[in-house]
């Protein structure tokens, strides 16, 4: 039985995951742990946490929780630290942490396009760059965790489709700087997924037009990008599985 078909693939393998505490990453920690990997999971907001904990444990698996803000240069460190004392080592990084804070650019705020780039693009390279040496090590697995937006730029989305073209570029040059010492990058880009993401929207119109397209579109699940996510990382080390552009059936663009 190879490492894909088995029923617990990444049995003996540490994943952190960022942004754990909802949506996209909460689904792909519990993916990740259902198939037998130490999660540390990542996020602001510790009751989440520790209900994922909690469901993991009871199943038997390991989370390790570290609430954290990863915005903080500081804390990008310390989860890195943390994980690797813990575990003993890193296979597979999940930069998933972001948000869309979606305006025209004459209305948006300043700090929301400072915070976007700082969260979505600054802490995943900065993240990315100190698990590095712990994944040449493991011969690991970098999953970053763009958008649509990162291939497709619209009105109303300058600043995050800026943050997510930036993610794919990144993720594009690291790859060529580490597949000779094994270490596989991922960039998965979906299209509109059900979760809390569009909560935090300050544009009023922007908010709503959202909302509007979420009743006339069947949206994805979190758990479909999680699947995407799993796919990628259970593949035989000689594929590397770079890209993963995923779009609802109903969305064109
Ligand atoms: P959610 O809002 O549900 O999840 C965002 C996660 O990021 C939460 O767990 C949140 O946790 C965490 N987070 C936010 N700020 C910080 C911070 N400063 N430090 C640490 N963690 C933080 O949205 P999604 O699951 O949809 O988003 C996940 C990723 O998927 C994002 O990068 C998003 O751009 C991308 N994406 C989403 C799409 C969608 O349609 N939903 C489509 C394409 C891409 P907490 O608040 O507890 O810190």
């Amino acid at each position: 039985m190879n490492a894909a078909t088995s029923s617990r693939p990444l049995a003996g393998k540490v994943a952190l995951v960022t942004g754990a505490s909802s949506g996209i990453g909460e689904a792909t920690a519990a993916a990740l742990a259902v198939a037998g990997a130490n999660v540390a999971a990542v996020a602001r907001r510790r009751d989440r946490l520790e209900a994922l904990a909690g469901k993991f444990e009871e199943a038997g698996g390991a989370v390790l929780q570290l609430v954290v803000d990863v915005t903080e240069p500081a804390e990008i460190d310390r989860i890195v630290e943390k994980t690797v004392s813990e575990w003993g080592r890193l296979d597979i990084l999940v930069n998933n942490a972001g948000v869309m804070l979606l305006s025209p650019l004459a209305e948006a705020r300043r700090e929301d396009l400072r915070h976007m780039v700082e969260l979505n693009l600054t802490a995943l390279m900065d993240l990315t760059r100190v698990a590095l040496p712990h994944l040449r090590k493991s011969q690991g697995h970098i999953v970053n965790i763009a958008s649509v937006a990162g291939r497709v730029a619209n009105a109303g989305a300058s600043g995050y489709a800026a943050t997510k073209f930036g993610v794919v570029a990144f993720s594009e040059a690291v790859r060529r700087e580490v597949y000779s010492d094994k270490v596989r990058v991922t960039v998965i880009e979906p299209g509109l997924v059900l979760t809390e993401l569009g909560d935090h929207i300050t544009n009023p119109a922007m908010k709503a037009g959202l909302e509007q397209r979420k009743t006339a579109m069947e949206g994805m699940l979190s758990e479909d990008i999680a699947a995407a996510v799993l796919y990628a990382v259970t593949q035989p080390p000689r594929v590397s599985v770079n890209e993963i552009l995923i779009r609802p059936t109903d969305q064109e663009r």
